[in-house]
């Protein structure tokens, strides 16, 4: 008798297991800003793994059979969306995942065709909203800490915000003109009024031709440009050519597109702005 009872509080237990699985629900990102800002809204309640992870380029990724494994394995799936991360939506598809897929910058509007909407701060609310409702869905008895941390979070996004506004407002606007590698910061540029020129488009995968190389080269000389500037994770060649026909210095490292590892000078979002912000205007101010 006994014994039976305990086999039956056994039985109990294991299927109370696996109903609610114990310990942080595990989700998949597709980058890593992404994943750190499903980490602050998040909380305790999730895991998260960055498909593309710190200083790695997400343009143009091929999904490898570990990420497929790793997205089956995870209650959600989070992408940016905007054109930035469609191997995401062809894996989802094509892995048959039932969970809720959420695209965070869906309802962004900003710069035509730039998906690089996490470069304005004033984002935040959009992001948080959209991660808020695909966390929910997932697991719901968390959602009030969600929505807590959510408030949180873009209240801390607001007062960067206003603190980059006043550190660009530093530079005269006839020399807030900066050269990055590829056209990652439209949003950056239309919420803090830098003008930004780039060899590469929206996406690292074009190749320039030597002409619009060589008309650059030219605005970089006679516009007086000194910001000029190679990103974390897309290849610096190009930059540093240009800069040296240009006659100009390479100012330092942008994080445009990806976070850098923990011991890195942005392992966060807003660590990129603490960061990025304060490089871009010594630049400007040269
Ligand atoms: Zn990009």
């Amino acid at each position: 008798m006994r014994r039976r009872a305990i086999l039956v509080a056994a039985l109990l237990l294991a299927a109370k297991a696996r109903a609610e699985p114990a310990g942080p629900a595990p989700l998949v990102a597709s980058f890593s800003i992404l994943a750190d800002m499903l980490e602050c809204i998040g909380g305790p309640a999730v895991s998260v793994a960055a498909i593309v992870g710190p200083d790695r380029d997400a343009h143009g990724f091929a999904p490898r059979a570990s990420d497929q494994r790793a997205l089956l394995a995870s209650r959600a799936a989070f992408a940016n969306g905007l054109g930035f991360d469609p191997w995401i939506d062809r894996m989802v598809g094509a892995a048959g995942f039932q969970g809720p897929f959420i695209r965070a910058a869906e309802g962004i509007s900003g710069p035509a065709g730039d998906p690089h909407a996490w470069q304005n701060l004033g984002n935040a609310s959009a992001y948080a909203g959209a991660l808020v409702a695909g966390l929910s869905q997932a697991i719901p008895a968390e959602e009030e800490g969600f929505r807590t941390r959510a408030r949180q979070f873009i209240g801390a996004a607001a007062a960067l915000d206003a603190w980059v506004r006043a550190e660009i407002a530093k530079v005269p606007r006839a020399r807030r003109k900066v050269v990055t590698s590829h056209d990652a910061f439209g949003h950056f540029a239309a919420a803090y009024g830098v003008t930004f020129l780039a060899p590469l488009g929206i996406s690292t995968e074009s190749e320039p031709s030597a002409a619009a190389v060589a008309r650059l080269i030219r605005q970089i000389r006679e516009e007086g440009i000194r910001a000029v500037f190679v990103e974390s994770m897309a290849s610096p060649r190009l930059v540093e050519q240009l800069a040296r026909e240009a006659g100009v210095q390479v100012r330092g490292r942008l994080y445009a597109d990806a976070l850098s590892g923990p011991d890195g000078p942005a392992p966060t979002w807003f660590a990129m702005f603490r960061h990025n912000v304060p490089l871009l205007v010594q630049a400007m101010l040269a």
